[in-house]
């Protein structure tokens, strides 16, 4: 929602169905780029003084240029780290191509791209190239202009890793991805030591903690890792982590650490110890998520 105030324009972000509506984050609007409706939705991009060009889908933040890496390596890098040879992954939404970086700078041989809104991938390749990098080009990538639930119930036994990159429910297509239904769908099209990690909203989302919920009437092993994102102001943002393998939540930092060397990983936030200690909750959450 735009409103003019001291002096300029400002992109107030919309609230979330069921969530709490007890404050409100605005970005100011210093140029504007973009704004364009498709048939799934509202796609705006600004330029804002401090976080550069910033792509909104109906008006709820997606990415900005500046501080992009703490959500995009840290919704990849815990799960593909943890895997022991992660060769085939899926990715459900992600159409600004930043997941699809940071999953490519690991040595797999595959990576699968379920975007609804194709137009999304289009104006975050013209508009927001930082983000992407040229990953919708690299060999090793496979895009599908679908809802990602149709992709999933193609596969069976056959990724290694899937990961849910798609907006907040927030009453939209993604709606669906965040239920008992699709998580099904995912241990399915997983390998018996697939990973699965999910975006999850706010650690105060009520959605998030549902989602969780969910997942662990599917996945015996559910926790989640979180970080600040500087674009995301209201809270620390949750990364939702699941498989079948009680192992994963027991990886050292020694054997990360060997990894992340062996791989020539290069990353600005994520680290082995980030990993370690973004799964470590305060006392007071340690029960209730
Ligand atoms: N980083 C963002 C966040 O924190 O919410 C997500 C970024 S990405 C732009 C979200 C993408 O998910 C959008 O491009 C949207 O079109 C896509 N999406 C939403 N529902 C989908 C569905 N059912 N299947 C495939 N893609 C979907």
């Amino acid at each position: 929602m735009r409103m003019k105030l001291l002096g300029k324009q400002w992109m107030f972000e919309e609230f979330i169905p069921g969530e709490l509506k007890s404050a409100f984050t605005a970005f100011s609007v210093d140029r504007e780029i973009l704004e364009t409706k498709t048939p799934y939705q509202k796609i705006s991009i600004i330029e804002n003084i401090e976080f550069g060009r910033m792509l909104f889908l109906n008006d709820l933040v997606q990415v900005a240029e500046m501080g992009d890496a703490a959500y995009h390596e840290m919704l990849v890098h815990p799960g593909l780290l943890t895997h022991p040879k992660p060769q085939k992954v899926l990715i459900i939404g992600g159409g600004d191509g930043g997941t699809l970086r940071e999953v490519l700078k690991h040595p797999v041989r595959e990576v699968l791209l379920a975007e609804i809104d194709k137009e999304v991938i289009n104006v975050s390749k013209q508009y927001l190239p930082s983000i992407s990098q040229n990953a919708f080009e690299d060999r090793r990538t496979k895009v599908f202009i679908e809802d990602g639930m149709e992709t999933l119930k193609r596969y069976r036994n056959e990724f290694d890793c899937v990961i849910l990159d798609s907006n907040d429910p927030d009453g939209s297509m993604a709606h669906e991805l965040f239920t008992y239904n699709c998580f099904k769908l995912v241990k399915q099209a997983l390998k018996p030591n697939g990973i699965f990690i999910a975006q999850t909203g706010y650690l105060s989302d009520k959605f998030g903690k549902q989602a969780r919920k969910e997942m662990k009437k599917v996945f015996p092993f559910v926790w989640f890792h979180r970080a600040f994102v500087p674009y995301i102001l209201e809270d620390e943002h949750t990364f939702s982590f699941a498989s079948s393998q009680k192992k994963y939540k027991e990886i050292t930092l020694s054997a990360l650490k060997k990894r992340y060397e062996r791989r020539s990983l290069v990353t600005s936030y994520y680290s082995p110890e980030m990993h370690l200690a973004s799964a470590v909750l305060p006392k007071y959450l340690q029960e209730s998520t």
